[in-house]
């Protein structure tokens, strides 16, 4: 791992990708060499395209940085996509003919047969699909939704040691995950919202590609019932996630904490860089977890698991909570790419 990988982030004055530029910073594995917007931005340096909403400094490698154009003429070897969903389709598919590796935030990609909906640890096998990819050196990796990589870490040990049968989630998601502005302040302020876009149709069916069975050209999805209500509140970063689940066969309290803590996978063995050691954490405390309390567990990555207890309608019920835009979007891609590299696939 002597030579950094030269790396793109492609919608990198938006919230994703100003997040990317933040995580990417001193990454040993990864430099990041080119960034690229829109036509609003392009031709400026990134400092005076970029409307910073974080609270440490833009790095300065990255700031003097001019931004170009989402074209495949970038010299790098990964793009990082944090492209609105509008465009990110047909500008990632470019990418990937033209031989980039590329790791997508966006849902477009997400359900395509040959590419993989990735989160390391729970199906890292399914990067077998990049060999039927009709890309060459080039690939399409996928990232999925932010609250569906909280919820498929807790659920994972679960479905290995018990099976799982059925699934209510109800999510309270932070504001972050709007994007900026996002949400109107006379819209969230004192409120809760109802209603997130598209966002429970992705929770009930990312799932179950990615507890699913790596066949020779596809993937067998998990055949599981999902039912999910999104709410939006006033949190800035942190998604809370309340659970239900229905087990294959019957398991004490004592067991599926036991699960949850012992759960390790590839990017812990291979000790990969953003890997959260552990990657679960399960709290005792009543009244844990809680987003401003644990959000950052892991530098964001890990995500928290608590209030484990007997369901009356289901077999058991917890609440998960977990870093939205780290461990759920350019921390969970950055991941990728370091199993990805780790592999020897870069
Ligand atoms: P955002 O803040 O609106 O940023 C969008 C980015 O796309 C900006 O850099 C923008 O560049 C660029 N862009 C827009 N139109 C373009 C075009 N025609 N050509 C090239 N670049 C263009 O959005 P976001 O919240 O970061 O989300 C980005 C993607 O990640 C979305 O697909 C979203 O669904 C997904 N995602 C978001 C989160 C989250 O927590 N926010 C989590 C998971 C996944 P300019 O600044 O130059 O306009």
């Amino acid at each position: 791992m002597s030579e950094k990988t030269k790396v793109g982030v492609l919608g990198a004055t938006g919230s994703v990708g100003q997040k990317f530029i933040q995580m990417l910073e001193n990454h040993p594995y990864f430099e990041v060499t080119e960034v690229a917007a829109s036509e609003r931005s392009q031709g400026k340096k990134y400092r005076d395209a970029v409307n910073w909403i974080l609270t440490s400094p833009i790095p300065e490698s990255v700031a003097a940085l001019e931004v170009k154009k989402c074209e495949p003429s970038l010299d790098c070897r990964v793009v990082f996509s944090g492209l609105d969903a509008s465009v990110a389709g047909e500008i990632e598919t470019d990418f990937a003919r033209a031989g980039y590796v590329v790791v997508s935030n966006s849902k477009n990609h997400r359900f395509d047969a040959d590419v993989p909906l990735l989160i390391p640890e729970v199906n890292p096998d399914h990067l077998g699909l990049v060999k039927i990819q009709p890309y060459g050196k080039g690939a399409i990796v996928t990232n999925p939704n932010c609250s569906t990589i909280g919820l498929v870490i807790a659920l994972k040990p679960l479905v290995d040691r018990f099976g799982l049968d059925a699934v209510n989630v109800v999510t309270m998601q932070a504001v972050s995950g709007a994007g900026y502005p996002g949400v109107a302040t006379l819209d969230i302020y004192d409120n809760v919202v109802p209603f997130i876009g598209g966002e429970e149709a992705k929770v009930e069916s990312e799932p179950l590609k990615i507890l699913g069975t790596l066949l020779k050209d596809h993937i067998e999805l998990l055949p599981l019932k999902i039912s999910a209500q999104c709410n939006r509140v006033p949190v800035i970063d942190g998604h809370t996630e309340t659970v239900q689940v229905s087990l294959k066969r019957k398991a004490t309290k004592e067991e599926i904490i036991d699960a949850w803590r012992t759960f390790r996978s590839v990017p812990q063995e291979l000790n990969l860089p953003f890997a959260p050691q552990p990657a679960i954490y399960y709290f005792d405390q009543e009244n844990y977890p809680q987003p401003r309390k644990h959000r950052d567990l892991g530098r964001g990555m890990a995500v928290s698991v608590g209030r484990l207890r007997e369901c009356t309608l289901f077999d058991w019920k917890f609440v998960v909570m977990s870093h939205n835009t780290a461990r759920g979007a350019a921390g969970g891609a950055i991941l990728c790419a370091e199993l990805m590299k780790g592999k020897g696939m870069l």
